[in-house]
């Protein structure tokens, strides 16, 4: 397995001397020399945890639903259309976001990808998925696709302890993680990493586990989020019955402050924060004030004056 995480195609990466770590959106800006937007969008995929080919529940914390897969011509178009709409940018990353990205089969991935990278002001592509969704052929035409345009997989680990994986039911262990990184860099598809820092009754130093782990592997970005729970999702009856015990703000600023001092310097951190859209979100209640929780994050790097990397 490289050791050598590849990039995005045509990716610049300005010195981060002037942020204390090294953000997605200067990443972007150096690269296109303008502001660049995300778009989700939906394929009508689903996912193998789900719709009973590993499970039927789904992670606990997951409150996307169940569906069969409806891969409706045109629709990747309209989404994005409507989308970018009332947008001030004008370069965009289409977003395979929902359920997993590559579950589908081969040729309707391909027209989706093929009708996403048409589109007007598309600069590039991210999709997310599961590290047990890529078979080879998927991984060939992922190959192909980011040797040609920007692109990179986002994968769920979540986090770095098989213990807390079957509790919380994702159906794949560590292992099925690190081999998946390793096949996509191998064949030179930039992965993002995704991490839920205070999963219940996770251990407390598993969120900079998590981060040793991630160091080790050929992972060009990170994503992490505090643990929330959604409504529809099977750990939200517990939440509801006072049987769940979730993690304080202070805690999470500090594991994440932490853990941005640990993380390997060249890798780009797309997200800190995170929490359920709108209605969904039940708690914790802190998570949803993204903007505030992002400054304190950064206020308390500050006050350390500590950066990216400086622990490691
Ligand atoms: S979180 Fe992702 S992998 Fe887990 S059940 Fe939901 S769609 Fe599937």
């Amino acid at each position: 397995m490289t050791l050598t995480p590849p990039v995005p195609k045509g990716f610049r990466f300005p010195d981060i001397e002037e942020h204390l770590f090294r953000k997605l959106g200067p990443v972007l800006r150096a690269s296109f020399g303008e502001q660049v937007a995300r778009i989700s969008l939906d394929g009508g995929y689903t996912c193998p945890n789900r719709d009973g080919t590993l499970a039927s529940g789904g992670c606990t914390y997951c409150g996307e639903g169940s569906r069969a897969l409806i891969p409706r011509a045109g629709s990747i178009s309209r989404q994005f259309l409507e989308s970018v709409s009332f947008r001030k940018e004008r370069a965009f990353i289409a977003y395979f976001q929902s359920f997993s990205g590559t579950y589908a089969p081969l040729d309707v991935l391909q027209r989706q990808w093929r009708e996403a990278r048409s589109l007007p002001g598309v600069v590039g592509l991210a999709i997310s998925t599961r590290p047990d969704c890529l078979p080879k052929p998927v991984i060939r035409e992922l190959a192909r696709l980011a040797n040609e345009l920007p692109l990179w997989i986002e994968l769920g680990l979540e986090s770095a302890d098989d213990a807390t994986l079957r509790r919380i039911n994702r159906a794949h262990d560590v292992n099925c993680f690190v081999e998946a990184a390793g096949q996509l860099a191998d064949a030179g598809i930039p992965v993002v990493a995704h991490l839920i820092f205070g999963l219940p009754q996770e251990p407390d130093d598993a969120p900079q586990r998590a981060i040793s782990l991630i160091n080790g592997l050929p992972v060009w970005g990170l994503k992490i989020h505090p643990f929330h729970v959604v409504r529809g999702a099977p750990i939200a009856r517990a939440w509801e019955r006072g049987k769940l015990s979730l993690k304080s703000r202070d805690w999470y600023v500090d594991q994440a402050a932490d853990a941005l001092t640990r993380l390997r310097p060249d890798i780009v951190v797309h997200r800190i924060t995170g929490s359920g859209a709108g209605p969904k979100h039940l708690a914790p209640d802190w998570a949803v004030q993204t903007k505030k929780l992002y400054s304190d994050i950064e206020r308390r790097l500050r006050k350390r004056n500590l950066r990216q990397g400086a622990l490691i």
